[in-house]
């Protein structure tokens, strides 16, 4: 059945940014959608497919002897670089503002998120604000849970959830969800540069595997290992966290969603698996709540306070978490 569609959004507040806020907005606001145009299609498609066709000519090369040490190297260091840009700089620090920083370090981490290729820094946090708020309702860009029942439906869910909402229209009035970056120009500047560094993304591995053996053969792996695959990896990566992590793994705290902790995701996706943990306190910059639950970006966070390089770093206290946790939780 189709909810009622108000005829104006309701208000929103202004984000004075408690990611806690941002979960207590109205939820039957934001329903209308906006169609996508030829172009962002197209360019969803290339960024869906292409990394796919880098992965089937790597395993080509690879099998001719085609593979160097280095590739792993660009592989494993782009992918540090790329998904912590995603967890700890869009998400943690972004989106939730779960910690501030300096400036400079701002910067760098939102120039790192757009070398993951999932959009400039404002889309990412707009959408994703608006996951928050709708999260595993009618008006969620991409539950899993809207699409029938038995297992067509968890298949049909899985796929939207994890690919395919990125093909359906986008909610309208994305920029009601980041007015607080309106004169940040950090963020500005950066989610303008998309385009420059994704590719930067791809150039700098290109450069640095050519360079090794100085082959054009070289820059060819440098590219597909440190580029193309390394992009296929992180981007499922992190499309597991909306499509795995809403639907299998453990559910200890209250959340109005099916948000689950996940502990393969916890950590691949470097503690963004604990995901049940994060809808139930989203402004913690720890989302490894248990000590047995590794979470590398908030060690890495952690560690950037101990450098000075981030302040205000928020964790929910024992009385909140012991107050969320589903009776079947509790000891
Ligand atoms: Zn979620
Ligand atoms: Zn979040």
């Amino acid at each position: 059945m189709t909810p009622e569609i108000p005829a104006t959004p309701s208000a929103i507040p202004t984000l004075a940014q408690t990611a806690d806020a941002l979960c207590e907005l109205d939820r039957d606001a934001d329903v209308e959608t906006v169609t996508m145009s030829t172009g962002e299609r197209v360019a969803t498609f290339a960024a869906v497919v292409l990394p796919v066709v880098g992965l089937v000519a790597a395993m080509i090369l690879a099998w001719g002897g085609g593979f160097r040490m280095i590739d792993l190297g660009l592989f494993l260091a782009f992918y540090l670089i790329s998904g912590l840009g995603i967890t700890i700089g869009y998400h943690r620090l972004f989106t939730h503002r779960s910690f501030e920083a300096p400036a400079w370090v701002r910067w760098m981490w939102a120039v790192a998120g757009s070398m993951a290729a999932e959009g400039s820094v404002i889309d990412w946090v707009g959408m994703h604000r608006c996951h928050h708020q709708h999260s595993d309702d009618h008006h969620d860009p991409h539950s899993p849970h809207q699409h029938g029942s038995g297992l067509k439906g968890l298949v049909r869910g899985f796929w939207h959830a994890h690919t395919g909402w990125m093909f359906k229209p986008d909610p309208v009035n994305l920029e009601r969800y980041v007015v607080d970056f309106k004169d940040d120009k950090v963020v500005q500047a950066v989610s303008r540069q998309f385009g420059l560094w994704f590719l930067a993304g791809l150039i700098i591995p290109t450069v640095i595997g050519g360079l090794w053996d100085m082959s054009w053969k070289g820059a060819l792996l440098g590219f597909l290992w440190g580029g193309a695959v390394r992009v296929l990896w992180v981007h499922h990566v992190t499309w597991s966290i909306n499509s795995v992590c809403h639907i299998w793994g453990a559910r200890p705290y209250k959340s109005h969603d099916e948000s689950r902790n996940n502990v393969v995701m916890g950590v691949l996706a470097f503690g963004e698996g604990w995901h049940n943990n994060h809808h139930a306190f989203p402004a913690s910059a720890r989302h490894g709540l248990a000590w047995w639950q590794f979470d590398s970006s908030y060690l890495i966070i952690r560690l950037m306070e101990k450098l000075g390089m981030a302040s205000k770093v928020r964790v929910p206290d024992a009385v909140r978490m012991q107050a969320k946790l589903r009776e079947s939780s509790k000891a």
